[in-house]
């Protein structure tokens, strides 16, 4: 096992990775910009080493200078969290090369799931259905027509490289094919340095259901049930429950096996997120995320396992130490993400924390780095905490939820909890009875 993990992150996220290592008597660095001197990561770690200007790219995606860190305190391995260099398979092969293990997938892994259009293709020759669309990318308005004539209108163009919900644009009809195509792509080379776009069957009311995996060096793999991101905003999630209101047992269980099956097969390591769109009872990749979730604490309520602490075991070549048939699914759990953000306008709304007081009392976990007189710098995510709560079923889940964000204060900046509370008050909502564009419409309202 590792003696000391340097965490390649800031926030909650680096707080809850440094948890986990505290727990497996591992000692933890700290990494962060000169915005974040005062943060909670900082404080609580065994060492911190600054990195650079307030700017992520000169800092939190700054890989030389992470490394450095890691070579002047003695690290072993390094946790990128989420966000940031996560994802970037350059980074992960880098910190190989520089005798640090990587706490994730492969570079190989990573790279291929990176790409969309790999990943399609990857995933469907392991048995995992995907969404009809276009086999590769499609370069002129010719070609994506004939492609749409084939699957029928709408289509969604999307960015190879695309990720965080950019770079994607419906259209209805072939005219707006040819110059959404246009625009698509135009946005990809912009955002993402990839001009290339693929074309998919556009669904009208899919729910978004991923599902957890967790795989090791010697050839186990699980899944861990599966989460309901279905609430989003600009293909942003605000809310994820474990179990899905839509899912029955059989649906779950098979589509767990097909995910565990593929995982096995293509021989991932690490944690893991097949992320699908379910609609009429069918379900459809849309991508695979080769990293830790945001939303991963709402599983991990439910079926009793850490995480974050596999993903740390694994790397370090041990084995899982249970198989599918030991993992139990019990009760429901919701996660609320606390934006720093107006609830009616969502304009990011930095600044200084006053009075800060987290709810508690059973089933109730709060992930988050904030304190009484923190300042949320205005460098970087507005997500500034999570309220998790775990309960027997979905509606005592529902009743404790509601309990807990009556008693969360967060003073000196707007926040997101009166939309979660809005969401709550909804029939729709505590009927489980949405898709993925109704929390538009209903924020709209
Ligand atoms: P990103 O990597 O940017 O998050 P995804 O492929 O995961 O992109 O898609 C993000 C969101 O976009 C989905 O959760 C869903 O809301 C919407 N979306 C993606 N593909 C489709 C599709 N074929 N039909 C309808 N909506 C889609």
């Amino acid at each position: 096992m590792f003696d000391k993990v340097l965490i390649a992150n800031r926030g909650e996220i680096a707080l809850r990775i440094q948890r986990a290592c505290r727990e497996m008597g591992i000692s933890t660095v700290a990494v962060h910009s000169t915005a974040d001197e005062n943060a909670m990561h900082v404080r609580l770690a065994d060492e911190a080493v600054c990195i650079g200007p307030p700017a992520a790219t000169e800092s939190y995606l700054n890989k030389h200078a992470i490394l450095s860190a890691a070579t002047i305190t003695g690290a072993d391995a390094i946790h990128p969290g989420y966000g940031f260099l996560s994802e970037n398979a350059e980074f992960a092969a880098m910190v190989e090369e520089h005798g640090f293990t990587f706490i994730g997938p492969s570079p190989q892994h990573i790279r291929e799931m990176g790409d969309k259009i790999t990943a399609k293709q990857v995933v469907m020759e392991a048995g995992i259905p995907v969404v009809p669309g276009s086999s590769g990318a499609v370069r002129t308005a010719e070609e994506a027509g004939k492609i749409a004539a084939e699957i029928g209108y709408p289509v969604i163009i999307k960015a190879t490289a695309g990720g965080g919900g950019r770079g994607m644009r419906v259209a209805n009809s072939p005219d707006e094919l040819a110059t959404e195509l246009q625009n698509a792509s135009r946005e990809a080379k912009s955002v993402f340095g990839n001009p290339d776009c693929y074309l998919e069957k556009y669904l009208g009311h899919p729910r978004h259901i991923e599902i957890q995996v967790l795989a090791d060096n010697h050839g186990n793999a699980v899944h861990l049930g599966e989460r309901d991101c279905s609430l989003q905003r600009r293909h942003q999630k605000v809310l994820e429950e474990s179990p899905s209101p839509a899912l029955n047992a059989e649906q779950r269980e098979e589509i767990g096996q097909v995910v565990a099956t593929a995982i096995k097969k293509i021989g991932y390591r690490s944690a893991g997120t097949i992320e699908f769109l379910f609609e009429d009872g069918k379900f459809y990749f849309i991508e695979m995320n080769t990293r830790l979730q945001v939303e991963h604490p709402i599983t991990e309520m439910v079926c009793g396992i850490d995480i974050v602490r596999e993903m740390i075991r694994v790397s370090s070549g041990a084995p899982l130490d249970f198989a599918q048939e030991d993992i139990k699914f019990q009760g429901h759990s919701i996660e609320c993400r606390i934006n720093a953000e107006n609830p009616e306008t969502f304009v990011p709304c930095p600044g200084k924390i006053g009075e800060y007081h987290a709810p508690g009392g059973l089933g109730i976990r709060v992930d988050s780095a904030l304190y009484s007189g923190y300042t949320v710098p205005p460098h970087y995510d507005s997500m500034i905490s999570k309220l998790i709560v775990h309960a027997a079923t979905r509606n005592e889940c529902l009743m404790r939820l509601r309990r807990a964000l009556s008693e969360y204060v967060i003073e000196g900046l707007d926040t997101t909890i009166p939309l979660h509370q809005k969401l709550m008050a909804e029939p729709v909502f505590q009927n489980g009875d949405y898709d993925i564009h109704w929390l538009e419409k209903f924020v709209g309202k």
